[in-house]
């Protein structure tokens, strides 16, 4: 029992460390492939079962873009997300529109709201000067 806990304690720090590393807010995949290297033995179903408590726990974000896999950002910051159409790729932005947003959504239903998500999707810098 304490052996099986803690070799879930070891898995699980050791994905939070990859994500923790990385700006890319890879894929489950993505991380399992990197965990192998230090863990041989682990399988991509318990990389998905520790994301999802990691993201239980609000260790992580879990990131539900329209992309095909849901992606993994350890960046629990406030911040928005910019997917590009044509990379795939997802940067962060950091603006201050959450408690504006709130405000105006409150002032038109009195619901008690406790999340704003706001998603950005268009073109990067990168892909506009390529097709240029
Ligand atoms: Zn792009
Ligand atoms: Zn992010």
């Amino acid at each position: 029992m304490e052996e099986k806990f803690e070799r879930f304690s070891r898995q699980r720090e050791e994905i939070l460390k990859i994500l923790k590393a990385t700006k890319s807010h890879p894929t489950a995949e993505w991380i399992y492939s990197q965990a192998r290297k230090k863990i041989p033995r682990l399988s991509l179903g318990t990389v998905y079962r520790n994301l999802n408590n990691l993201h239980q726990k609000g260790a992580i974000r879990k990131l539900q873009l329209g992309t095909p896999f849901d992606r993994f950002d350890a960046d629990t910051s406030p911040h928005q997300h910019f997917v590009c159409k044509k990379c795939g790729k997802i940067y962060d932005l950091f603006l201050d529109l959450e408690k504006d947003l709130k405000a105006m959504a409150q002032r038109e239903k009195k619901f008690r709201i406790e999340k704003v998500e706001v998603e950005f999707h268009g073109i990067c810098l990168n892909c506009l000067k390529f097709s240029q």
